[in-house]
């Protein structure tokens, strides 16, 4: 039952480690510890009107924020590719 555990900042795997361990190698480290004591970023994203109405359906479907949407998929990456 081994699910594959991956670095929370770069992604690459990081089976066979301590059960809390969250990144890969120390630079990833430091980096999420001076993410997580940073503010939040704000990122603009240029959306055809097509892929904004699909975005905006999807979200109002679900009861959410298509801000929360947005940040949703973006950060699982199998599902970056629905609206491309
Ligand atoms: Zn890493």
């Amino acid at each position: 039952m081994s699910k594959i555990k991956k670095c929370a900042v770069c992604s690459k795997s990081i089976d066979n480690r301590r059960p809390q361990t969250k990144t890969c190698s120390n630079s990833c480290r430091t980096r999420l510890w001076r993410f997580s004591n940073a503010g939040p970023v704000s990122l603009k994203v240029v959306l055809s009107k097509l892929q904004y109405i699909q975005l905006k359906t999807e979200a109002n479907d679900l009861d959410m924020m298509i801000n929360a949407l947005v940040v949703a998929k973006a950060t699982q990456s199998a599902a970056c590719s629905i609206y491309s």
